[in-house]
């Protein structure tokens, strides 16, 4: 055998950095230490784990190789270093021994927290067999699934630290816990039917229904049309039958959601396919471990309510990640299931028990109760595929708190930092060396419950990452509550403050994931953002670097009158931009369809100046076109009617066809006036109205429409290249999650040659504008200390 020619063993000691604590990563090591015949011991430390093997060199070379093949699923190796020690002789003695030790961390540690993590498919077979003991058990898990984050209070994760710590395990799980060759050692919420977490039913007034089978008695009132809130891994979902109209809309009337869509739960990809036409890339999306909704296209008579979805060729479909929903769905009677987060609006998703029955009591008429304690609220992530890869929408469970790295391959490194994020949709991110880790989604930054959201939530991945902010960066609106926050935190705790405007947080955020430093041609396309004038920015071409950038150009400036009703109210930005285009008032009202009064009103308030501010926002650009299309008055949530828009031009060819839709590039430059080059709008107008009124079918103007724009950006980078010789694109912003422009706009730029970038691992949206932050602020710290 190869051990009798190799008589000298080698000794090797071998650092794992990344992903490999709580997830089965220990019992792996053992097992294939055991298999290459290798002594040694395995134990946490405070940067991952620490091995050492000792046997025959081509073992411990080929252990070393398994070790980041065969990794667990939820590991994520980030390095492995590796050193020669002087053998103990030990592999020598007998039979070879390999051990695991007990955790021992001292000092920070860096390894964190794993994210919650689907049932895996030994856990659900489990679920499913009669004659195993965890049969119809709503909470098992192991190492390779369950729920991480949400339960665990502070580092390391270890029981004590998670609320399954009021749980003495039974006999039989210890057992299985202390066993280094069984899937739940050491799996930290490892339970059972005799010692576990339990479920029960709760009416609406909070009193427990007596039933013999909680799961059952739920599935009943759905299939009734009741409203059921049910508690889940990151909080309570409020639940209808998905088939029911009336429950639907009934949910949507107690919660006060009119418009929004919700999300749909089916039970497995064969019951999403049967629910929307799915893509492959978009079936392995919703079979990744962090199972998020994944927006897809709706599949004709699908038998999914009208009202879950109304108005988008859209749906929000996901499958179910924990047992209690598998639970839901194993007898099929319920085919699909509305499970929206429990919350009023913009609120943050209800977790504790009390809370619940508080806050959600107007609205359920039920409770799916448990007492397994959520002890970090965390909504579903939310993901598309957009121009052939997968997009974050929503980063949320399953992601939360993996880091992301600060500037790949770049040599940038952040001393302890905090970005707070913009407005709205809020996440924060903390940053220390070259990882950044962003928060959960929070929702609005606009009320005090959104701000104990963020403070609560801020708190924890403080404690878990152990980082105290020396820096932190906020963006240049003076009048975000964040920025509010940023300053009086600042001086309460004594760590700079560092300004950042928001599309440059956008473009850099993007830069960084692929490692750019600049100067590259930013394309910021976004809905709202403080720009350094004072105006609001979002239709911005940037020269950007990483730690500074120019306005190269934007959309030209177009009132908003009403300011933040003008969002609400599309038909002011029609008006607006269409009197801008040189329309009369009583046509442009006529178009726009508002009242002669309201054109009046109007008028005046742009005239004056009053509560109108200027805006070359791209977002208000798209409302004003989805209200003179499709009539859309008011919107009932953020970026409706430009979603509506996209959805409408739905099957037309979409090649670049803007014709007179395309905006006019107007360099002051060439009248001796030093302002940004601008994109001008008047002749879109004019063309989409005359479009309009020859009745052309609405989806090929809408469709025209986004060539046109994309167009437009397109000439205008062309304009930046021509005169820096800059041939890198950088696409960043909100209006990046639309799946036609970015497209085109990615073909089109590609057709002239240029290099162009789009965000992986972070959401093109406000959602990922803290990691831009993050890197602005390292960069700038840098450049300081140079
Ligand atoms: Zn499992
Ligand atoms: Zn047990």
């Amino acid at each position: 055998m190869t051990e009798e020619t190799h008589p000298k063993p080698v000794r090797c000691e071998a650092l794992v950095r990344g992903v490999v604590q709580g997830v089965g990563f220990r019992p792996f090591v053992y097992r294939l230490a055991l298999e290459e015949g290798l002594a040694g011991f395995i134990g946490n430390d405070t940067d991952g784990v620490r091995i050492e093997v000792e046997g025959a060199a081509e073992r411990v070379e080929r252990f070393l190789a398994r070790l980041r093949a065969e990794a667990p699923a939820l590991a994520r190796i980030d390095s492995v270093t590796a050193r020669e020690l002087a053998a103990s002789g030990e592999a020598l003695r007998g039979q070879a021994k390999f051990q695991i030790v007990a955790s021992e961390v001292t000092g920070r540690v860096s390894t964190g927290i794993p994210a919650d993590a689907a049932t895996c498919p030994d856990c659900l077979r489990e679920l499913m067999d009669p004659a195993d003991r965890r049969y119809r058990y709503p909470f098992l898990n192991c190492t390779n699934c369950g729920p991480r984050f949400t339960i665990t209070r502070r580092i390391p994760y270890d029981r004590p630290q998670t609320s399954m710590a009021r749980f003495t395990m039974c006999a039989a799980c210890q057992a299985e816990y202390d066993d280094p060759a069984n899937r739940r050692f050491h799996a930290q919420p490892n339970a059972c039917w005799d010692c576990g977490p339990r479920v029960w039913v709760e009416g609406a007034d909070g009193a427990e229904i007596a039933v013999d089978d909680a799961v059952a008695a739920t599935i009943e009132l759905l299939l009734a049309g009741k409203i059921v809130a049910i508690k889940g891994v990151g909080g309570f979902h409020l639940s209808v039958d998905a088939t029911n109209e009336a429950a639907v809309m009934r949910l949507r009337e107690r919660k006060h959601r009119y418009g929004k869509p919700l999300a749909v739960m089916v039970k497995n990809l064969e019951a999403a396919r049967a629910v929307c036409d799915l893509t492959a890339e978009e079936e392995e999306l919703l079979m990744t471990s962090a199972r998020p909704i994944v927006l897809a296209r709706k599949r004709e008579g699908g038998g999914i309510a009208e009202g879950v979805a109304p108005g988008i060729p859209w749906l929000g479909v996901f499958l179910p990640y924990a047992p209690l929903q598998h639970l839901l769905f194993a007898l099929n009677q319920v085919r699909a299931l509305v499970m929206t987060s429990a919350n009023l609006s913009e609120e943050p998703i209800a977790i504790d028990n009390d809370e619940a029955r508080a806050r959600l009591g107007g609205i359920a008429d039920a409770f799916l109760m448990h007492d397994r304690e959520i002890l970090q609220r965390c909504d579903d992530s939310v993901m598309a595929q957009v121009d052939g890869a997968p997009q974050l929408i929503r980063r949320a469970r399953g992601f939360v708190p993996l880091g992301v790295e600060l500037a790949a391959g770049l040599d940038l490194e952040a001393p302890p930092l905090l970005a707070v994020g913009g407005h709205l949709k809020n996440v924060f991110a903390l940053a220390r060396g070259r990882q950044v880790y962003q928060s959960q989604h929070l929702g609005d930054l606009e009320n005090l419950t959104g701000l104990e959201f963020f403070k609560e939530s801020l708190d924890h991945l403080m404690r878990t990452f152990e980082i105290e902010p020396e820096t932190v960066v906020h963006d240049l609106h003076p009048g975000y509550l964040s920025t509010a926050w940023a300053k009086e935190w600042a001086e309460e705790r004594g760590p700079g403050l560092i300004a950042v405007q928001h599309h440059h947080a956008h473009v850099a955020g993007c830069m960084a994931e692929h490692g750019l430093r600049g100067p590259v041609i930013g394309l910021a396309l976004d809905g709202t953002g403080y720009g350094t004038d004072g105006r609001i920015w979002g239709g911005e071409v940037l020269v950007s670097r990483l730690d500074g950038f120019e306005r190269f150009g934007h959309l030209e400036y177009v009132p908003m009158p009403g300011g933040e009703a003008a969002i609400k109210e599309p038909w002011r930005m029609a008006f607006a931009a269409l009197r801008n285009a040189g329309f009369d008032s009583e046509s442009a009202a006529a178009l726009a369809g508002a009242s002669e009064q309201e054109a009046r009103v109007l008028d005046r308030m742009t005239e004056r100046g009053v509560n109108t501010p200027l805006t070359s926002s791209l977002g208000r650009i798209f409302d004003a076109a989805a209200a003179l299309i499709l009539g859309r008055r008011e919107v009932d949530y953020e970026a409706q009617a430009a979603i509506e828009l996209e959805g409408l031009a739905g099957d037309e060819p979409d090649k670049l066809d803007g014709g007179d839709y395309t905006p006019e590039l107007w360099d002051g430059k060439n009248h001796g006036i030093d302002v940004p080059l601008v994109l001008k709008t008047g002749r879109l107008w004019k063309a989409l109205v005359e479009d309009l009124r020859a009745g052309l079918s609405k989806a090929r103007i809408a469709a025209r429409f986004h060539s046109g724009i994309a167009e437009g950006f397109i000439r205008a980078a062309g304009k930046v290249s021509g005169k820096t010789g800059i041939r890198q694109v950088v696409l960043s912003g909100g209006c990046m999650h639309n799946r036609r422009l970015a497209r085109l706009l990615r073909e089109g730029l590609e057709e002239e040659g240029y290099e162009v970038f789009q965000h992986v691992q972070v959401s093109p949206g406000d959602g990922g504008l803290s990691y831009g932050q993050a890197v602005v602020g390292a960069a700038m710290l840098a450049k300081r200390s140079e």
